[in-house]
């Protein structure tokens, strides 16, 4: 049931004692948030927050779920001085036993899973399954990290002098920070996490300002096993908060790494201010990703495809479908199929089992949807289904819109429509005649993150993923172009920020490399056979 109702002011301006809807209440109690408390949003060890308040606001039903107090600049500043000094223990701790204490973590998400997915559903608006999906990659990035702890290998390199031995040596890296999304509010960080944790560093997270609750919730989680283990709490910090927050982990000597997911406009920020104080950055920054369909695809398979991929978390994953490429031969009959499944989405509350499409998160997402449109109509694009606001009864409180299929009149890669990331369920289309032509359309927009080809020749595929194919991260063959999996490295290229993390060999960004020569003999020769003798 939506229902919304906000009653007295309480804590003054900006702060009310409110009754929420029976739908977000029963999530929140499963976390014991209460509707008319002032969550703390910091931990380091222990909880706090005096910096601002930011609201946690459903996107579903536009009700406020909770206020929750960020960290001032001086708690930024503390809390990173605590994560330092928890690293310094932590880093002490042999791999596997930090291992240990990630299967516990692992335990403790799975056992939340349900209700974590459900906040993330609740706060986020992505459909309940989805959220349930979120916390699911946490749990299986905590049990790779586990296996990981064990297989964090350097190796040893033969050395051209007698008696010395050359080892390429991991070791724990420092503090890592984690700026994140407000898309994934618990995956991206369980990514980080996991590598993170696993590898001997402590993390602090500064999560999107616009999902507070889900950071809380998984820092609760965590924070209990860590401290029942008798480990600092400060290995898996928390400060939320905005710009200004994320500016101070950013700009920290003290952060050896950041780990940034975000826009592209962000990410250009981030990188250059980490660049310039010579720290590692990891970007993981926007998508517009293309799916092109072969004559001989199989559509059966490839109509729900493209659906799920531009249609999904109403069109907010950074691997979102943005971009679909038809051959000739198959535009009519594909469109015609695309077209019957957009009209008969099931629209509403993400946590209703039925429901496919939710809300964008915020109203200003909403407003960026309808300038695109209009930007499209504008060109003449034939908007062949969508492009309005949801306007019936139950969705008027959130920031539901049509998901929107466009026939742009311009086909040119370099036109805005076509090179820049809408983060809403917009879909263009062109109609290509070759393969060659379509994979030059995919290469030629600024980002480079997720890609897919329908096609069941095998001659095919080989062009697809080979020199001449993708340039995107992920290249994809008769798979759309979201949902990855774990197991790989994750990211992509170009102004996509060409970062990787999760599977692969992502580890290996959270380890300090040492190349350390070991001298075994009684004599020290150089090497390359230089003579220094006087
Ligand atoms: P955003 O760039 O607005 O915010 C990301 C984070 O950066 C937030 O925590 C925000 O508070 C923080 N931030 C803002 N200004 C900052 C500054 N000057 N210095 C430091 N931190 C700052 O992104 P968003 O709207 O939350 O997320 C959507 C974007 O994220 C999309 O472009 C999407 O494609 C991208 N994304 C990418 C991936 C990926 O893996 N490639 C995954 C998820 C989302």
């Amino acid at each position: 049931m939506l229902r919304r109702r906000v009653l007295d002011s309480a804590f003054g301006a900006g702060h009310s004692v409110r009754s929420l809807s029976t739908r977000a209440s029963d999530i929140l109690s499963k976390f014991s948030i209460r509707p008319d408390a002032e969550l703390k949003g910091v931990y380091d060890g222990t909880w706090r927050g005096s910096g601002e308040v930011i609201q946690s606001i459903c996107p579903t039903t536009g009700e406020v779920l909770a206020n929750v107090r960020t960290a001032s600049p001086a708690e930024v500043q503390e809390t990173l001085a605590k994560t330092r000094e928890a690293y310094v223990k932590w880093r002490n701790e042999p791999a596997p036993r930090r291992g240990e204490v990630l299967r516990q973590i692992r335990e403790a998400l799975a056992a939340k899973r349900e209700d974590l997915g459900a906040l993330v559903s609740l706060e986020m608006g992505k459909i309940l399954t989805e959220g349930v999906g979120e916390v699911q990659e946490f749990v299986d990035i905590c049990d790779y990290g586990v296996g990981l702890s064990r297989m964090m290998n350097g190796r040893v390199v033969a050395s051209e002098r007698p008696g010395h031995s050359i080892l390429e040596m991991p070791n724990p890296l420092g503090v890592v920070g984690v700026l994140s999304a407000f898309n994934f509010p618990v995956a991206v960080y369980g990514w980080n996490l996991a590598l993170s944790l696993a590898a001997g560093n402590a993390t602090i997270w500064k999560p999107s300002p616009t999902t507070p609750l889900c950071s809380i919730a998984v820092t609760r989680i965590i924070s209990q096993v860590l401290e029942a283990n008798g480990i600092p709490g400060a290995v898996a910090s928390l400060v939320n908060g905005g710009k200004e927050a994320g500016e101070a982990v950013v700009e920290s000597p003290g952060v050896e790494l950041v780990s940034f997911t975000g826009s592209e406009r962000v990410g250009r920020i981030v990188g250059q201010n980490v660049a310039s104080r010579f720290g590692k950055v990891i970007l993981e920054l926007g998508g517009n990703n293309a799916s092109i369909i072969m004559p001989d695809a199989d559509l059966s398979l490839a109509v729900p495809a493209v659906f799920f991929g531009a249609v999904g978390t109403a069109g907010q994953r950074c691997t979102s479908t943005r971009r679909l490429y038809l051959h000739r031969q198959v535009a009519d009959e594909f469109l015609g199929r695309l077209k019957t499944l957009y009209g008969s989405v099931a629209v509403g509350d993400p946590l209703a089992k039925d429901t496919l499409l939710g809300p964008l998160h915020t109203s200003t997402a909403c407003d960026v949807y309808t300038q695109a449109v209009e930007k499209l109509r504008s060109l003449n694009a034939d908007i062949i289904t969508g492009g309005e606001r949801y306007q019936r009864d139950g969705l008027q409180g959130g920031n539901f819109v049509q998901p929107t299929i466009a026939l742009p009149k311009s086909v040119n890669p370099k036109d805005g429509i076509w090179s820049t990331e809408i983060f809403a369920p917009i879909l263009n289309v062109a109609i290509f005649d070759e393969l060659e032509e379509a994979i030059e359309w995919n290469n030629a927009v600024p980002q480079g993150l997720s890609s897919s080809l329908w096609t069941r020749d095998i001659r095919n595929v080989g062009r697809w993923i080979g020199p001449a194919g993708s340039d995107a991260g992920i290249v994809n063959v008769n798979v759309g172009t979201s949902g990855a999996e774990i197991g790989a490295a994750f990211g992509g290229n170009k102004s996509t920020g060409w970062g990787r993390e999760s599977g692969g060999d992502a580890w290996k960004q959270y380890v300090r490399w040492s190349a350390c020569t070991v001298n075994f003999s009684d004599a020290a020769p150089l090497a390359q056979g230089v003579s220094f003798a006087s």
